[in-house]
């Protein structure tokens, strides 16, 4: 695997953009799998990373460099499948994104969709600089194309019908997004990125436009973030989810933005129960040019560099807390100091939202998602009287709705009287507890689904 040799670590981008946008497909193309086929109804549901190398990107960047400039000083780039927009609020790290860099896809027959909205939402919230991919060029009219090629090459080798179409369907998505206060610029003209956001146009299908996607990426994040990304000392690692692995048993996918990590050392993360500690059994990366989630043996490491996706295999990660930070324990100072600030997290994460006596109860699987889900139910001014991360028992349910329960089913606001469970399992004596007392749990793996979910029922509430 490789060091940092420069002064520069690899960037993380992750994708985001409402469903059937191309996300998939255009990951797919970029790394050469299939993984879109094999998902369920291709939807993405799981986090997965792709490490690109600095050589893979040179060979991309070279189709640009007629009228882009862009010099590879990064030793390779980590890119972040993303499901929607769930995976990326999981990607927090003590109130901040840990992604670099989002590639927000836009389907330029369709313009700004809803959850296109939510992803520039919590973009804002988030602070997160992003760039547009728009996708499926390959849809306007008489479109010839040309495989992996450049799309600025591409646009101006088409017919007049085609560059036609393709303006006027640009244009409505460029006013869309000025209506909403994003000014934007095609990447080849923007001088300024800190103010106007670069747009690529990009075709999943053909893969052009991907050598000017990858271009900006490099450039952005190597120019205009070089603070952001110099190499660090400081150990920064993220779990990303928690899965049983063949011939491993419980293992946890990590994401390591600064620092190094080793085998055998001893590592500390939030746990259900409290905070555990463990020591690194395993160090585990896939093959290079494959997702994390596509199967296969995995090359074992003594010692790894960020930034980098990796699988730690230890004794104890049964209990783990996806979405939480995780932190080195070679001595008691440590383990004391990690201890302190875990048991502080979810404290912090409840602080973010001001719990009112009356709202909505909230459960959710992991820090990120669960603070994901706040910020939303707050930009929609939904109050929110308690959450819980984990499995929900009897007692979340009736801690939730304390002040709802104390009151005449025919008289308590319906509104309030619901929990909203975010991938996370209701245990049977809650699940029976709610329907005794007609409260409404609403459940999804989609956060989007959730809220799709709720703002009906409080539509049928209202009328
Ligand atoms: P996701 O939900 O954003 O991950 O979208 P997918 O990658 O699953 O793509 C949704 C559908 O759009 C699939 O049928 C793709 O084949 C199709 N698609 C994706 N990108 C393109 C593109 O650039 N051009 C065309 N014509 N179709 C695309
Ligand atoms: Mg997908």
């Amino acid at each position: 695997l490789y060091k940092p040799v420069g002064e520069l670590r690899s960037p993380i981008c992750c994708i985001l953009g409402h469903v059937d946008t191309g996300k998939t497909t255009l990951l797919d193309k970029i790394r050469n799998t299939n993984v879109q086929e094999g998902e369920a109804g291709g939807i993405t549901q799981q986090i997965g990373a792709t490490f690109f190398p600095a050589k893979k990107l040179k060979e991309e960047l070279i189709k640009t460099q007629q009228f882009y400039q862009v010099d590879c000083n990064i030793p390779g780039l980590l890119i972040i499948d993303t499901p929607g927009h769930e995976s990326f609020s999981n990607l927090r790290t003590r109130g901040s994104s840990l992604c670099d860099l989002a590639i927000l896809v836009i389907d330029l027959m369709h313009g700004l969709e809803n959850q296109t909205l939510e992803s520039l939402e919590l973009l804002k919230i988030r602070k997160t600089p992003f760039i547009i991919a728009l996708n499926k060029i390959d849809r306007c009219v008489e479109w010839k194309n040309k495989k992996n090629a450049s799309s600025y090459h591409q646009l101006q080798n088409q017919t007049k019908n085609c560059k036609m179409d393709y303006e006027t369907k640009r244009q409505q998505v460029v006013t869309q997004l000025a209506e909403k206060g994003f000014n934007v610029a095609f990447y080849w003209e923007n001088e300024d990125p800190k103010t106007y956001i670069s747009v690529v146009p990009t075709s999943g299908v053909t893969g052009e436009g991907i050598p000017d996607l990858l271009s900006v990426i490099v450039k952005y994040t190597s120019v205009y973030m070089k603070n952001k990304i110099k190499v660090k000392e400081q150990f920064n690692c993220t779990v990303l989810e928690k899965k049983v692995t063949e011939g491993h048993g419980t293992t946890i996918d990590c994401l390591l933005i600064d620092g190094q990590i080793k085998k055998d050392d001893k590592i500390i993360l939030a746990g259900f129960q409290g905070p555990i500690v463990t020591k690194v059994r395993a160090l585990l990366t896939p093959h290079p040019m494959k997702e994390m989630r596509v199967k296969g043996e995995y090359i074992h490491h003594d010692v790894i560099y960020a930034s980098m996706g990796l699988k730690i295999s230890a004794v104890g990660l049964e209990d783990a807390m996806a979405g939480s930070q995780m932190y080195l324990a070679n001595s008691q100072d440590d383990i004391d100091k990690a201890t302190q600030i875990i048991n502080n997290e979810m404290e912090e994460v409840k602080k973010y939202i001001k719990l009112q006596n009356q709202g909505v109860g909230v459960a959710a699987s992991t820090l990120g998602s669960l603070e994901a889900l706040l910020q939303y139910l707050n930009s929609q001014e939904i109050p929110v009287s308690y959450v819980s991360v984990g499995p929900v028992s009897k007692d979340d349910v009736m801690k939730a709705l304390k002040n709802v329960l104390l009151e005449d089913v025919n008289r308590r606001k319906k509104e309030y009287a619901c929990m909203l469970v975010f991938d996370v399992k209701i245990l049977p004596d809650a699940q029976k507890f709610a329907e005794e007392n007609q409260i409404k749990i609403f459940e999804a793996n989609i956060i989007y689904h959730l809220f799709t979910k709720f703002t009906e029922f409080i539509k049928q509430v209202k009328e």
